[in-house]
């Protein structure tokens, strides 16, 4: 990982990680003790466990490999003879993240769904933009989306080794979902550091939730963020602990912090923390450092 995504990693994020890192391998181990206990008592038991992982791991890969081949077969590949615009958005951000590569990047038609997301196949990144968010959304708000996924490869999110030590780990009641929304908020920091322009990056996630191409220049952000007051504060914590991403809102709230950090990044001052002041502004759960 670089130092620069490193420096823009979500301060809960590696803690989330650690703890799911650790209780992942105990489970593990607690696994394989159970599983070689139920082979001496009862063999065909432990045997038919053993065959229960055998074809989980051949269904992920199989899962993979028919998606990888989807893709190709299926979608639009950018890359310099296609849509070079977008492609070179992909290669200089990865390129400004010190990824080793660009992730090969589909443009795919979605009927109508505003998404994107990274992946990993077959040992290989890729990042997914829908036809429907490319539509709605401008060149400055497309660059911090595409930022926001060459993130989750940047920090390595999508590692295959980690992502299996930490399997077990999301058996631990919420525990997956909170390292998910952290992760989030580390890849808006990552999207701002590459957009460097808060108001695209606030307006391209108030547009997942708007949707409508025709109003997109005109969206409040502001009125957008302050629905978060309206929030009712029971309901909104137990809806946010079952979801995988922080809502909208917080995140919209969150954006010009990650902007004023990328700019202390950029400058090279992002040393001991000047930024929390700042973040905990918008983001009333900000504790600590990024590392
Ligand atoms: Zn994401």
């Amino acid at each position: 990982m670089s130092p620069i995504v490193k420096a823009l990693r979500d301060s809960s994020e590696s803690g989330f990680s650690t703890a799911l890192t650790i209780l992942g391998i105990l489970l593990w181990v607690y696994f394989v003790i159970a599983i070689v206990a139920m082979m001496a008592l009862k063999p065909a038991m432990g045997l038919l466990y053993i065959l229960y992982f055998i074809g989980g791991v051949i269904f992920v890969v199989m899962s993979a490999g028919w998606y990888r081949a989807h893709a190709f077969g299926n979608m639009t590949m950018l890359s310099p003879r296609q849509f070079p615009e977008l492609h070179k958005m992909v290669v200089e951000g990865a390129a400004q993240l010190g990824m080793a590569e660009p992730p090969t990047t589909f443009l795919y038609n979605s009927n109508g769904m505003l998404n994107a997301f990274a992946r990993r196949l077959l040992g290989r990144p890729f990042v997914f933009l829908t036809a429907s968010l490319v539509d709605v959304q401008n060149d400055e708000q497309i660059r911090f989306v595409i930022g926001h996924e060459l993130g989750h490869h940047a920090a390595g999110h999508l590692r295959p080794v980690k992502q299996f030590i930490q399997a077990p780990g999301h058996l631990i009641p919420f525990l997956g979902k909170a390292y998910s929304r952290s992760r989030e908020f580390t890849c808006d920091s990552i999207g701002c550091y590459l957009s460097g322009d808060a108001e695209a990056a606030r307006s391209a996630l108030g547009m997942l939730g708007c949707g409508c191409r025709r109003l997109n220049a005109n969206l409040n952000c502001d009125a957008f963020a302050d629905q978060e007051g309206l929030v009712p504060p029971f309901f909104g914590y137990l809806t946010e602990i079952f979801r995988t991403h922080p809502r909208l809102t917080r995140r919209i709230r969150a954006i010009r912090a990650h902007v004023q950090r990328a700019e202390l990044v950029r400058a090279g001052l992002a040393q001991a923390n000047p930024t929390a002041p700042v973040i905990a502004q918008y983001r009333p759960d900000y504790q600590g450092n990024a590392q």
